[in-house]
């Protein structure tokens, strides 16, 4: 530890370590506390989507604020080890009802500013190479939406030159002039803390009498060898088939039933067997793919699937980054810049919105669009 810390983060996943970047920009010296180390939670399993096509205004707002930065982060990072590349996601309707809801989605999409729009059956099949388009009503594309090729070489690229200490974190306590937090190998103190914990976060301020609803939320991938050939561009969804399926840069075919729940090494079998069905309904392109790999993560949700960020009423220098919901890695810079300048006083609207507050006192904000 170079020296004494002004805001102790919690996490070194994307967030933490995004927010830490942030404190700095801000002349403030973090501190990053983590109980394994860089990347060791749901930051380095994640694969690497970065889409705009959401839901609400404020998940559209995060998302484009942070896609831009995603696209030039190597640069802005210094780093050749990862780049992100656009690659369209399109969501598949399978009914009149789903393609309203695209809809719906899209307009509150345009209207932030974002290039998304409805495509027929026909005009997502010219897209999508070999997609089946007979049980299809319709569908939205955005061309824009994309992924990290590397994404835990993002994620490594974000801590460089942040002083990460390994400790877990037991208690965080307020002192007469700010926190201290009792790790697993002593108290550390700052005058302000953030916590962006995934789902312990909800541990961690539990003690204080705040009760933050984040869940563990178990998602199951199936991965195949890789594969030389491309067989699979934009990425594609059917909400209404629980199915995703993304070839990714190392040539891996990436495919996820959606509704997987229970445990893998009993249920994995039948799992692998809707992933099959659905490809022969829309995909029989990746009919042969092994999907031999099962790569098991949780989410770390919210009752709405919108995160909670910014400072804890009644606690001055503490504040959340947590319950990204299966979006956290795409919507960090945004993330980062409201919470480090709420750190610095500065109250971002957004705020208002995504606040702790929220929950209990019922302004929540279902968000649609989450897979
Ligand atoms: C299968 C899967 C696929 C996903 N796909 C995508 C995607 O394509 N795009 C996207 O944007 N997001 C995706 N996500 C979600 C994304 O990975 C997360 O939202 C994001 O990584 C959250 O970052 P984080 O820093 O909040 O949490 P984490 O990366 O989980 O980091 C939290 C850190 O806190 C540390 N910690 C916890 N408790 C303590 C303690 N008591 N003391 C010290 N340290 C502690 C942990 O060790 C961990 O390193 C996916 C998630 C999963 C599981």
């Amino acid at each position: 530890m170079s020296r004494t810390p002004d805001v102790l983060v919690v996490g070194a996943g994307v967030v933490g370590l995004s927010v830490a970047r942030a404190l700095r920009d801000r002349g403030l010296h973090p501190l990053v506390v983590d109980r394994a180390g860089v990347g060791e939670g749901q930051s380095g399993i994640q694969p690497g989507g970065i889409r705009l096509q959401w839901g609400t205004p404020v998940a559209c707002a995060l998302a484009r604020e942070s896609h831009a930065w995603w696209r030039t982060a190597s640069e802005e990072l210094d780093s050749r080890a990862f780049a992100f590349s656009t690659c369209g996601y399109v969501f598949l309707a399978h009914s009149e009802r789903a393609l309203q809801r695209l809809t719906a989605s899209v307009s509150v999409q345009n209207a932030a500013g974002i290039p998304s729009r409805i495509l027929s059956a026909e005009e997502a099949a010219a897209l999508v190479p070999g997609l089946l388009v007979e049980t299809v009503a319709g569908a939205s594309y955005c061309a824009e939406d994309g992924y990290l090729d590397r994404p835990q070489a993002a994620v490594a690229a974000l801590a460089r030159g942040i002083d990460v200490h390994i400790a877990t974190v037991e208690a965080v306590i307020p002192n007469r002039t700010g926190w201290d937090i009792e790790t697993s190998a002593g108290r550390l103190s700052a005058s302000a803390v953030v916590l962006a914990a995934g789902v312990e976060t909800r541990a961690l301020v539990a003690p204080l009498g705040i009760e933050l609803p984040i869940e563990p939320e178990p998602r199951h991938l199936f991965l195949s060898q890789p594969i030389r050939e491309r067989l699979l561009e934009p990425l594609v969804v059917s909400a209404e088939r629980q199915f995703a399926a993304k070839q990714l840069y190392s040539g891996r075919v990436l495919t996820s039933y959606l509704g997987a729940s229970g445990d893998p090494q009993r249920e994995a079998p039948r799992w692998r067997q809707h992933v099959r069905a659905v490809i022969r309904e829309l995909l029989p392109i990746l009919e042969y793919v092994d999907l031999t790999t099962v790569a098991t993560g949780a989410y770390d949700v919210t009752p709405d699937r919108q995160p909670i960020l910014g400072p804890l009423p009644e606690y001055e220098g503490l504040h959340v980054a947590a319950g990204f919901s299966g979006h956290g890695l795409m919507i960090a810079p945004a993330v980062a810049r409201l919470v480090g300048d709420a750190v610095v006083g500065k109250r971002d609207p957004l705020l208002e919105v995504l606040d702790p507050l929220r929950f209990s006192e019922g302004r929540l904000l279902p968000e649609p669009q989450v897979i």
